[in-house]
């Protein structure tokens, strides 16, 4: 006999807003907030072991693509979350910089593992100790290497961030200054 299968579909929660039957009334800011939240485009720079747990995180187990972020791009220009994964040497640090420089505003970063994020046990002359040194990083995942449902945590805590995020943000004076500290213009 055949099972017949119903697909269980989730429907993201509506921002705050106000509510009548027939309508629904939010903030544009509210509406574009959600959009970009349940849609980022990671760019995976991976240059070690974390990149293979990266690999488990996009496979049919954990599966990304359940976020919105079924699509990663490799092309600086049409992503907005930089993912950083494995040990970065200092030779390495400039194309990170000039990747992250590339990307457009708003933008986020993740540093996934403990390499990445603190040069992890590579306390050498020739290992970046943290890509802070070099670029913004907005949500630090631990680990060596982190387990997927850690750096799922990490990405809902970006999504968390970027629904919540004001259009006023990125040019503010914190954000300028920001951008100053590392040497770089905001928009
Ligand atoms: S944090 Fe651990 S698993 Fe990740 S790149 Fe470094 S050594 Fe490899």
């Amino acid at each position: 006999m055949s099972e017949i299968i119903t697909p269980k579909i989730n429907i993201v929660e509506a921002p705050d807003g106000h509510q009548q039957p027939g309508f629904f009334a939010t903030s544009l800011e509210k509406a574009v907030g959600l959009a970009r939240k349940n849609s980022i485009w990671p760019l995976p720079f991976a240059t070690s072991c974390c990149g293979i747990e990266f690999m488990a995180l996009m496979a049919s187990h954990y599966d990304l693509g359940r976020f919105g972020s079924e699509r990663l791009s490799f092309s600086p220009r049409q992503a907005d979350l930089l993912m950083v994964m494995g040990t970065i040497a200092k030779k390495m640090g400039p194309i990170v910089r000039q990747i992250y420089e590339q990307m457009a505003e708003p933008k986020w970063v993740l540093s996934m593992g403990a390499c990445a994020s603190s040069g992890g046990i590579f306390d050498t002359y020739s290992v970046l100790q943290g890509i802070d040194k070099i670029i913004p990083v907005d949500v630090y995942v631990p680990g060596c290497p982190p387990r997927p449902e850690q750096v799922i945590d990490g990405i809902m805590i970006i999504q968390d961030m970027v629904g919540k995020e004001t259009f006023r943000r990125r040019t503010s004076s914190e954000y300028k200054h920001l951008m100053k500290n590392y040497g770089m213009e905001s928009a």
